[in-house]
């Protein structure tokens, strides 16, 4: 038999190294031979601690919500015993006659997982687990392409960075390769640092070796010799991981002076970031590698034509490059054909808020905000009635009911006032002042300014004050037009996106909570 763990930061969070102590002991206990590994997140964060077990003449099951007692269980009843111990599953991996498939499952209808697809089925210290999945046949066969092909696949694809702003990858990649330059750098920008976002952690933790090579594949097709995976020092977990992957790689022959032969010479280090939100903006992100205060710099020059020390540099999100192995293996078409023309691909999402099931997803591009929350979420808990997400974080925006319809892709979100963001999603049910929401939220922001420019520093702080009267009863009539002023002030007067997306959260509760705003400030006259 073997038994997955799920041992991911949320896995841990619930309890999973407790679980994972109980198997071993009563395994040795029962003298049951077993090999018990540790997994990463498999997406129902909502029934952690989980457990997969595959036995013989069993299909593989899954086993949520499991105590130390249930593990013991499991240990006696079903690998010593006989017993599946079916009151404590979730579901089985693969139909059978006896148990309800994960498939069935309405969020198996409405999910499709590229980059998730190993994720809580492998174990992420083990470079030769992820091999045995197909992990590296990418690179090699990235190796096999002169570089310019390399970058004209990836381009014909149409990824778009999933960090946040959606740039095309390829253009991105072409201009690096194009430009002369002595020493080229990638760096996979891993500073995921949005309240309520979790989705890049969980990869790291959970194949690393899937956003390694994701790298290295930029590093072959840009003409880089150096990169870094910044990761923010929060992190432990994902920071272990990715370091043990660059070293299981580099033994392996898939870092180093001449990579698996081909030629090709490449070196990573996993730099950690000591947990400024703002050096998840690529020029800051730059300056802290370069032993700088983390503050952005003016662009151009593009970090693709001058970045790091001046030198040509590459900068992807975790998820941007975890796409880039199978693009690379299964070819454009492939992943063009999931998605929207616009936005192709799949869009993972960090599921957190009023939600019954919260957890990890994977979804393609231009699925409804409706799916995602009632079809893989499960809607909201306690028969409370769906008031808005807040999506995209702190650059987002809220959107309400009425845009449940609208598909999720990068255009029609922020036609709508919101923006993708990296992926974090927060639900808000009736309960939620959306007033409070927007004033959460800037609070981060304003907090995390750099404060070189004064309209992001003083000007978010104007905003903060404004909102801070408003909830507590001091509003005036003219503080709205006030705010939504002072928004446009703060986006045209700042040199980042931080700033420049500050004000998203009031804008968009503005529009379409606009009577909560004025209920607060009738409320106290
Ligand atoms: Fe710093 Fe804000 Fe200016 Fe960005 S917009 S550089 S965070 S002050």
């Amino acid at each position: 038999p073997l038994l997955l763990v799920g041992t991911a930061t949320c896995g841990l969070a619930a309890g999973a190294a407790a679980v994972l102590k109980t198997i071993k002991e009563e395994l040795a206990r029962q003298k049951v031979e077993a090999t018990v590994l540790e997994a990463g997140c498999m997406g129902h964060c909502y029934a952690e601690p989980l457990v997969i077990v595959y036995k013989p003449g069993f299909p593989p099951i899954l086993y949520g919500y499991v105590t130390e007692g249930i593990a013991s269980r499991l240990v006696i009843d079903f690998l010593a015993g006989d017993d599946p111990c079916l009151e404590f599953a979730l579901g089985a991996l693969e139909e059978n006659e006896f148990l309800p498939a994960l498939s069935d499952f309405p969020r198996f209808g409405v999910e499709q997982k590229i980059i998730l697809e190993n994720c809580g089925l492998i174990d992420p210290e083990n470079i030769m687990d992820y091999i045995a999945h197909d992990g590296y046949a990418g690179l090699a066969r990235a190796l096999q392409l002169e570089p310019a092909a390399v970058v004209a696949e990836i381009k014909a694809s149409g990824l778009r960075g999933r960090g946040g702003a959606g740039f095309p990858t390829g253009r991105k990649w072409e201009t690096c390769l194009g430009t002369p330059a002595d020493e080229k750098y990638v760096i996979c920008n891993a500073d995921e640092g949005d309240p309520g976002a979790f989705m890049d952690r969980t990869i790291m933790e959970s194949n690393p070796h899937l956003v390694l090579e994701g790298l290295i594949i930029a590093a072959r097709a840009v003409g880089a010799d150096r990169g870094y995976v910044y990761v923010r020092a929060e992190y432990p977990l994902a920071v272990k991981r990715l370091a043990l992957a660059v070293e299981q790689a580099r033994q392996c022959g898939l870092l180093g002076e001449n990579i698996l032969g081909g030629g090709f010479g490449f070196e990573v280090e996993v730099f950690q970031g000591s947990g400024a939100f703002v050096c998840g903006e690529e020029t800051a992100l730059i300056a802290s590698i370069e032993g700088e205060p983390g503050i952005p710099r003016h662009r151009p020059p593009f970090p693709a034509a001058a970045g790091l020390y001046g030198r040509p540099t590459v900068i992807d999100n975790v998820k941007t490059l975890s796409f880039i192995p199978s693009i690379i293996n299964r070819g454009a078409d492939w992943f063009k054909s999931t998605g929207t023309p616009g936005s192709p691909g799949t869009a993972v999402f960090a599921l957190a808020g009023k939600l019954v099931n919260t957890g990890l997803t994977e979804v393609p591009m231009g699925t409804t905000l409706n799916q995602v929350v009632y079809d893989v979420g499960s809607g909201i808990p306690k028969g409370k009635k769906f008031k808005a997400v807040q999506i995209g974080g702190p650059s987002g925006g809220c959107l309400p009911e009425s845009a449940l319809d609208m598909p999720i892709d990068f255009d029609s979100l922020s036609g709508a006032g919101a923006m993708m963001g990296s992926g974090g999603m927060v639900v808000l049910d009736e309960d939620d002042c959306m007033v409070e929401i927007a004033r959460f939220f800037l609070d981060f922001t304003q907090k995390e300014s750099c404060g070189k420019c004064t309209m992001c520093r003083l000007g978010t702080r104007q905003m903060l004050d404004i909102l801070e009267d408003i909830t507590r009863g001091r509003g005036r009539p003219e503080d709205i037009d006030l705010l939504l002023s002072l928004a446009e002030d703060i986006k045209a007067g700042s040199l980042c996106g931080l700033g420049k997306t500050a004000p998203n959260p009031v804008l968009s509760t503005i529009r379409y909570f606009r009577d909560e705003y004025e209920a607060h400030i009738n409320e106290k006259r």
